[in-house]
């Protein structure tokens, strides 16, 4: 369907739980109260909207989280959406800690492709950012997904120390045929808090390793990332720079959050409680959808931090 600003949007993110095995220190504060099971929406809840979604002409979802593969079952969950009629691409953002033995899983479940976070490159690094030692289990997960043949792209949150890990996480790229996105940090829930770096800044130090890096006018995937190629390199090199360049006239997504609100734009706290909705009148599903998705915002205001109204931390909206 089209938005108030004629966008059409075709895009969602399931969030299916606000827990996590990570602390990313610019995601999840220390000492996070979790949300009870009874809060949380059930598959099935989750299935009921994501049919709802369809006839409304959305077709591409991704599962998100906090991490979603702590969640139980997570793995059926998603065989389950990917067999819905209508349904044209389902992906999956993870911080790749739980991969390594679902990827194969996954592939069958019908994934089209994973995300897989990595801000660091090195252990120690990685302990530092994630507050865990589990960079290992991320690089074997990434293997899991070659030999599974589950295609995957790494996303990396550009952070202030992020300049001397540019060249090794984009070196990703040299030796595979995988994508590397960077992201620049948006000021929601810790982010707000964490100064980021900014894509051109990291564009200068990567061209300093490959002069030739040049961006393309190429889509790929469902979201707003623009792409930069080199003849050194296998795969792309990705900017999703939502601080830095205002992509919202394109933006063609809605999320919802694993209580079950539907978020049309991640800077406010404005959106429709389908859990409300699915537990009290669900005849109502589909046009309290509607008329959601109608009203999302025209953009953002990351520029004007007094403008924000979402309080919630990334890991309890799902990125
Ligand atoms: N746990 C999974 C993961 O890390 O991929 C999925 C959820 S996580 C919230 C989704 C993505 O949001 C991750 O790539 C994470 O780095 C990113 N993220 C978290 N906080 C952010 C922020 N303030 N600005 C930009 N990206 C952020
Ligand atoms: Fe967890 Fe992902 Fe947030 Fe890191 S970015 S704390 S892995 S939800």
């Amino acid at each position: 369907m089209t938005d108030q600003f004629g966008r059409e949007i075709n895009y969602m993110r399931l969030s299916v739980t606000d827990r996590c095995n990570l602390r990313c220190r610019y995601c999840m504060p220390e000492g996070v109260e979790f949300l009870d099971h009874s809060q949380i929406l059930r598959y099935e809840e989750i299935l009921e909207i994501v049919r709802a979604a369809v006839e409304l002409g959305i077709v591409h979802f991704k599962v998100t989280g906090g991490e979603p593969l702590v969640r139980r079952d997570c793995v059926d969950f998603i065989r389950r959406l990917k067999q819905l009629p209508g349904i044209r691409t389902v992906s999956l953002t993870t911080n790749g800690v739980l991969l390594a033995p679902l990827a194969r899983e996954l592939a069958e479940a019908g994934v089209d492709w994973v995300n897989i976070s990595l801000d660091a490159p090195g252990r120690a690094d990685y302990a530092a950012v994630t507050g865990f030692d589990a960079l290992n289990r991320v690089l074997t997960g990434m293997d899991a997904c070659e030999e599974a043949g589950l295609p995957f792209k790494l996303n990396c949150v550009l952070l202030p120390d992020s300049r001397d890990r540019l060249i090794p996480l984009a070196r990703f790229a040299r030796e595979r045929d995988i994508d590397v996105r960077f992201i620049e940090m948006m000021p929601i829930g810790l982010g707000a808090d964490s100064p980021g770096l900014a894509w051109e800044e990291a564009l200068a130090v990567l061209r300093r390793e490959w002069p030739d890096l040049h961006s393309v006018e190429e889509r790929r995937g469902n979201g707003p990332a623009r792409y930069y190629v080199s003849g050194a390199l296998r795969g792309c090199i990705g900017a999703i720079d939502a601080v830095s360049h205002k992509f919202c006239a394109q933006c063609n997504r809605v999320r919802l959050t694993s209580t079950g609100q539907l978020k049309p734009c991640l800077c406010y706290s404005q959106g429709a409680d389908l859990r409300e909705v699915l537990r009290t009148c669900p005849e109502k599903l589909t046009e309290t959808m509607r008329d959601a998705i109608f009203h999302k915002p025209r953009a953002h205001c990351f520029d004007r931090s007094g403008d924000i109204t979402e309080q919630k931390c990334m890991s309890q909206i799902g990125g």
